[in-house]
């Protein structure tokens, strides 16, 4: 499995797309950078959007990907979200005042995009790949993910904060080859990363720590672009092992 880092960040700058991750021609996680980054042919290919959680961060470009795709698809785009996720979508964002509700453009029967909800705990499939949804602490419904392929294993973490669930369900993944984590603010911000439910350099090795083994690759993403300078220096202050921060155009191999 080759992961393809549209963008890494938690946030958008000149040079720093919003977080999004293409899995592989037809399947991208979070779509916070997908219309900036991707040729009008390869937008089309895409079938299938799994979104961590509803946050602009993460779902910016969708309604501009529908508007993209309209009268050029015959299947609907299926967006993966789970029940709040897609609440928030239906309500605020394709609710017909800011944007078309594309769930019902062309028709109701033939849309162009189609919400799919999944279930915490329930693995589910989306295209190639088979994905292990998990919980996880964040301002608004948040969502890790345990994603696989064949022999191929990563682990997502989502937005959030200190949390379990994710690191059980990444500890008994079989084969698991990269570990994707959240860090977003400085440690001298903790107050608002804990309120906001993310991490910061303080909080992270605790967190990595509940893997229970350091063998695995592990890749930070969802740096706030305004920290990023201030955060590369907290992070290579912490001397771990492994540990690697996203650039937008990096590969993942796994
Ligand atoms: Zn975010
Ligand atoms: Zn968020």
């Amino acid at each position: 499995m080759r992961i393809r880092v549209l963008g890494a960040s938690g946030g958008e700058l000149c040079g720093h797309g919003s977080t999004s991750f293409l899995l592989d021609e037809r399947v991208v996680l979070d779509a916070g950078a997908l219309t900036s980054r991707l040729r009008l042919a390869e937008l089309d290919r895409l079938d299938h959007v799994l979104l961590s959680h509803a946050h602009l961060d993460h779902v910016k470009d969708l309604p501009l990907l529908a508007d993209l795709l309209a009268g050029r698809r015959r299947r609907p785009l299926v967006v993966h979200a789970s029940p709040g996720a897609v609440a928030t979508l239906r309500s605020s964002l394709f609710n017909g005042r800011l944007w078309p509700d594309f769930t019902r453009i062309p028709s109701a029967r033939r849309p162009l995009v189609r919400f799919a909800s999944f279930r915490h705990g329930v693995p589910f499939r989306v295209g190639a790949f088979r994905v292990a949804p998990v919980r996880v602490s964040h301002a608004v419904e948040s969502t890790g993910f345990v994603v696989r392929r064949g022999t191929a294993c990563f682990a997502i973490s989502g937005d959030t904060g200190p949390t379990t669930a994710f690191w059980r369900e990444a500890r008994r993944a079989q084969g698991l080859r990269a570990l994707l984590v959240e860090v977003s603010f400085p440690g001298r911000m903790q107050r608002i990363a804990d309120r906001a439910g993310h991490l910061t350099p303080r909080t992270l090795p605790g967190e990595l720590a509940k893997l229970e083994r350091d063998d695995v690759p592990v890749y930070l993403y969802h740096l706030k672009p305004a920290f990023r300078a201030e955060l590369r220096e907290e992070i290579g202050g912490l001397g771990l092992r492994g540990v690697k921060i996203l650039e937008d155009g990096d590969e993942i191999e796994t």
